[in-house]
């Protein structure tokens, strides 16, 4: 009984936070100009970068949220359509509000070396699976990444077109 009351509050708002992050998706898909929006909406820097994630077994992407902004880390030896895909899970988090866990710092310092230390951070990762933060996450991150590919399609169809014109 509990357990379907709190899974009916969560289609709602990922049906919110999808049509968010599809009007701030660019028609033909492009992913900086889509983080870039989301950071405006936001008001708070949004940076996503590759990094060496395999310290975490099973870590594939992680979002650290600082006072100074929200750093996306997507593991590097990951093909970029997964990239694309875990990109998605980890917007979806910060999108749906997720607050994360205090992070050790060894792992913030060993995931974005290039940071300057010292900030308070909270680190969302892609562990507690079956927890319903991370199902809704899981959730999100499907419907935007579905979305992301049929306008990337789109994009094609219509540059296809134009040079099908031209020659
Ligand atoms: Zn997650």
């Amino acid at each position: 009984m509990k357990q379907s009351q709190e899974t009916s509050l969560t289609p709602r708002q990922v049906r919110r936070a999808a049509r968010l992050a599809r009007r701030l998706m660019p028609h033909d898909g492009d992913l900086n100009v889509w983080l870039r929006n989301l950071s405006e909406h936001r008001n708070r820097p949004i940076k996503a970068t590759v990094g060496d994630l395999s310290a975490t077994p099973g870590l594939s992407g992680m979002c650290v949220i600082r006072d100074d902004g929200d750093f996306i880390i997507l593991d590097a030896s990951a093909s970029p359509t997964r990239r694309l895909v875990f990109l998605c899970h980890e917007i979806a988090h910060l999108l749906l509000g997720h607050q994360g866990e205090v992070a050790s710092s060894d792992l913030v310092a060993r995931a974005t070396p290039d940071l300057p230390p010292g900030l308070r951070s909270r680190v969302v990762t892609r562990h507690e699976h079956d927890s319903l933060e991370e199902q809704a996450a899981e959730e999100l991150a499907t419907l935007l990444s579905l979305e992301h590919a049929r306008r990337q399609r789109a994009q094609e169809l219509r540059s296809n077109a134009i040079s099908a014109r031209l020659r």
